[in-house]
C-alpha cells in the first residue's frame, strides 16, 4: 500500500473543537458575538498582555497595527527578508516605504547587530524607520531586549510578527506580553500553532493603540460617545471617525480558537519532543539542525535544516525534489522577500541581504506539527538519509 504523503504542517482538531464551533452555529451570534471577546481575553491572559484584538488574518493584524503606529506616506518600515511577504507588505499598504535588515546566521532572525549598524547609518542620512517588525522566525524570539533598547534610542515603534511563536517564551515570559514592543501579532492559519482556519490577533498594553485597533477592524466606526466628534443622536447612533476596514473574525472562528487555546501548551510541548527527536536522529547527517537560543523557549512552528552542500553530492533542489518524490512534503521558509519580482521593481536586487540569500540556498523545512507520529517522523528521517547518501 502506498503511504499517504506527510505535510510540513497541519492543524490538530479535536471533538471538543468541533463541538465548540457547532455550539456557536446553534447560538444567536455567528459574528460580532461573545466568543470573540472570550477568545481575546484568553489569549491576552495567557500572554500577560492587557489588550487583544482578534481579526480575520495576521495580514490584517499587521496592517492595522502599522496604522495604529501611525505609519504613513514618507515613513519607512524595516523588517527581515527571511519572512512571509505579509510582514513587509503591511508597510506598503500604509503608503510607507519598506527596507530590510539581514539575518543572524545562527537563528535566521533579524539580526540586532545588523539593525544597530543600519540605524546608525540611517540616522546620519536622516532616514530612520518609523516601525520595525521583528519576526520570531520558526517560533524562536528575536533579541527583543536589544531591539527595545534601540527603539528607545532611535525612536521607532516595534511590532512583533509572532505568527510562528504563540506558546513560546522569551526570557521566561510568554511571547505576546509586549514587554519589549508596542504590539505583537499572531496568526491562526491552519499550519500555525493554533488555528481559527483564517485569523489573527494584535496584542498591546497601550489603551490608545487598543482603541484605534478596535475601530480600524470595523470601518473606523465608534459607538463610544467619548470618541464622537459631537453628541450622539440617540441609541442607534455611531460615527465613522476614520477610514477602517472589515477585518472582523467570526464567532465560529473565535470559538475554535478559544477551544484550541486549551491545548496550546500541549501543542508546543509535542513540537519540542519531536524537535529533540529530530536533533538526535539527524545528528550524523550532513545537515545543520536548528540552533536554540538559551534565552528562549521556541514555539517551534518550523523545524528547518540547512544542507552542508559541500558534503553532499546532490544540489539543494535535487534533495528537495527527492524528498517530495518520496511523499515527504517539505517546504522552504522563506524566499528572501527582497528578491520577489514586486520588491525588485521597488529597487531591491539579489545580493542586497547576503546572509538571508545564503540561508535560502541551503534551507529545508521538515514536517513539524503536534500530531506528527514517531512513525511518520522515522519515514522523514529515512527518506532524508537515503537522499543524502
Ligand atoms: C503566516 C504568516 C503571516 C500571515 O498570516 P495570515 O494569518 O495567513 O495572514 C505573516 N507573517 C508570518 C511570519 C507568517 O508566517
Amino acid at each position: 500500500m502506498k503511504q499517504a504523503p506527510i505535510p510540513y504542517g497541519r492543524q490538530s482538531i479535536s471533538e471538543a473543537d468541533i463541538q465548540a464551533v457547532v455550539d456557536v452555529l446553534r447560538s444567536d451570534w455567528l459574528t460580532q458575538g461573545p466568543s470573540i471577546e472570550a477568545f481575546e481575553q484568553a489569549v491576552a491572559q495567557y500572554c500577560g498582555a492587557k489588550y487583544a484584538v482578534a481579526v480575520n488574518s495576521a495580514t490584517s493584524a499587521l496592517h492595522i497595527a502599522c496604522l495604529a503606529a501611525e505609519l504613513g506616506e514618507g515613513d519607512t518600515l524595516w523588517t527581515t527578508p527571511n519572512t512571509f511577504v505579509a510582514s513587509a507588505n503591511c508597510g506598503l499598504y500604509c503608503g510607507a516605504g519598506v527596507d530590510f535588515v539581514d539575518i543572524d546566521p545562527k537563528t535566521y532572525n533579524l539580526s540586532a547587530t545588523e539593525l544597530e549598524k543600519k540605524l546608525a547609518k540611517a540616522k546620519a542620512e536622516g532616514k530612520l524607520p518609523k516601525v520595525v517588525v521583528p519576526v520570531h522566525f520558526s517560533g524562536q524570539p528575536c533579541e527583543m531586549d536589544r531591539i527595545a533598547e534601540l527603539s528607545r534610542e532611535y525612536g521607532f515603534s516595534v511590532i512583533e510578527d509572532a505568527s510562528h511563536a504563540i506558546g513560546g517564551k522569551y526570557k521566561g515570559e510568554a511571547i505576546g506580553g509586549c514587554r519589549f514592543s508596542d504590539m505583537t501579532v499572531f496568526s491562526f492559519h491552519p499550519v500555525k500553532i493554533i488555528t481559527t482556519a483564517e485569523g489573527g490577533m494584535v496584542l498591546t498594553n497601550r489603551k490608545d493603540l487598543y482603541d484605534r485597533l478596535i475601530r480600524l477592524r470595523s470601518h473606523g466606526i465608534t459607538r463610544d460617545p467619548a470618541f464622537m466628534e459631537w453628541e450622539s443622536d440617540g441609541p442607534w447612533y455611531y460615527q465613522q471617525i476614520e477610514l477602517g476596514f472589515n477585518y472582523r473574525i467570526t464567532d465560529l472562528q473565535a470559538a475554535l480558537g478559544l477551544s484550541q487555546m486549551t491545548r496550546l501548551d500541549e501543542f508546543v510541548a509535542s513540537r519540542h519532543r519531536l524537535a529533540a527527536r529530530y536533533d538526535e536522529l539527524l545528528a550524523q547527517l550532513p545537515v545543520v539542525t536548528p540552533y536554540q537560543h538559551a534565552d528562549s523557549y521556541s514555539g517551534l512552528h518550523l523545524y528547518v535544516i540547512r544542507l552542508k552542500l559541500d558534503e553532499i553530492s546532490k544540489s539543494h533542489r535535487e534533495v528537495f525534489e527527492a524528498l517530495r518524490a518520496r511523499g515527504i512534503l517539505v517546504n522552504l521558509h522563506y524566499i528572501p522577500v527582497h528578491t520577489q519580482p514586486y520588491y525588485r521593481r521597488l529597487g531591491f536586487k539579489p545580493g542586497d541581504f547576503p546572509e538571508s540569500e545564503r540561508y535560502y540556498a541551503e534551507a529545508i523545512s521538515l514536517p513539524m506539527f503536534s500530531s506528527l507520529t514517531d512513525e511518520q517522523q522515522d519515514r522523514v528521517v529515512a527518506a532524508l538519509k537515503e537522499t543524502l547518501s
